[in-house]
């Protein structure tokens, strides 16, 4: 899924977990796993993904 860096911290990540187990938002790039569309652009409004599960379509 292609989004904002901004509304990828609002989402769950499949992995992260907190001390007691309780699910934690995306870091964005934060994350070694976050991958921006294009790689000049950057920051909370700059779109990407997760690349846990590969490059979505749209991503080039
Ligand atoms: S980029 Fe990292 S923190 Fe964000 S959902 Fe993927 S694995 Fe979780």
């Amino acid at each position: 899924m292609l989004l904002p860096q901004k509304e990828a911290r609002e989402k769950v990540c499949p992995l992260l977990r907190g001390p007691e187990g309780q699910v934690q938002c995306c870091m964005g790039d934060g994350c070694m796993m976050w991958r921006y569309r294009q790689k000049d652009s950057r920051g909370e409004d700059a779109q990407g993904y997760c690349g846990l599960a590969g490059k979505p379509m749209g991503a080039l």
